[in-house]
């Protein structure tokens, strides 16, 4: 049995844990959330441990890419819980800092982000949300300076954004890219799936199916837009209110017409009742 992991709070803490870690000139991987573990993340951490020889898993629910009319108070808080399950999977450091921690009273700085955060998906609903991600992901990297960070396909947009960022600030972090882990009925993992009510449970995988039927009518050779067509009245009929279903360019969110014009990625955030879901797919 290896000792369950270090839980760091502070800034001089994690220092010295992560000093601690460093020894032997031990690689580093850093998987970042926002608590509410679920089978999703453990598949990051799972990742992360083949990728160097210490995982280091960030806990904090960040304020600053929630809007205010988003659901920052709410958001499920389970640290005892996580911390048991990142025990299970002999994570070595746990960075769980208060908001003050994070933004000590005075701060004043935020990382902007252009190409694929302006693509016009997640950005054209939640303006706040990819300035709230590059600020605390640059932070998180300044901290930890992992040599490894996994992220989730899972919030696709958000994997290419810190990708760059990444890359465009010369952060000497590699970003590394993880699958979507889903329920049985192929409702995407997700900390916010809680929220659904037990009938809105059962429509929720109406997303997964939608794409899975445009994927397949793009590729028996019918137009982007009709198939795109075709998946938002699926979803529209099942109950949501629709933000976006569209087909990018996998690279690098562009708009996309035809198959042949690269690999597509389908996207789409839709609401059922008070419960944004977003989800992806390759064609
Ligand atoms: P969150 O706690 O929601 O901020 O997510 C933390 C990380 O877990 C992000 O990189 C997400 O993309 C990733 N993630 C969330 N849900 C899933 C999932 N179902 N499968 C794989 N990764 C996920």
């Amino acid at each position: 049995m290896s000792s369950p992991p270090v839980v760091a709070r502070t800034i001089p803490a994690l220092r010295r844990a992560l000093a601690e870690l460093r020894r032997r000139n031990a690689s580093v991987a850093l998987v970042p959330t926002m608590g509410a573990l679920h089978d999703g993340h453990l598949s990051l951490v799972r990742l992360a441990k083949r990728r160097a020889d210490k995982v280091v898993v960030s806990v904090f629910v960040n304020p600053t890419q929630f809007a205010p009319h988003e659901d920052f108070g709410s958001y499920p808080r389970t640290f005892k819980a996580d911390a048991a399950k990142l025990a299970a999977e002999n994570v070595d450091l746990i960075w769980n800092p208060d908001v003050k921690a994070m933004y000590p009273e005075g701060f004043s700085s935020r990382i902007i982000t252009e190409g694929p955060a302006v693509a016009g998906l997640e950005d054209r609903f939640r303006p706040h949300f990819f300035g709230g991600v590059a600020t605390v992901v640059g932070k998180l990297f300044n901290q930890c300076r992992p040599d490894v960070a996994v992220f989730g396909s899972k919030d696709f947009q958000q994997l290419r954004v810190v990708t760059r960022m990444a890359v465009d600030l010369d952060m000497g972090v590699k970003v590394v890219g993880a699958p979507t882990m889903r329920e049985r009925d192929g409702l995407a993992m997700s900390s916010r799936n809680v929220y659904l009510s037990d009938e809105e449970r059962v429509l929720a995988p109406t997303l997964y199916r939608a794409m899975k039927e445009v994927a397949r009518r793009i590729k028996a050779g019918k137009s982007i837009d009709a198939s795109l067509a075709a998946g938002a009245e699926l979803i529209t009929g099942a109950g949501f209110v629709l933000d976006y279903l569209e087909a990018r360019h996998a690279e690098s969110l562009a708009p996309i017409k035809s198959r042949k014009d690269g690999p597509i990625r389908l996207l789409v955030a839709a609401k059922l009742g008070k419960t944004r879901l977003i989800d992806n797919i390759a064609v």
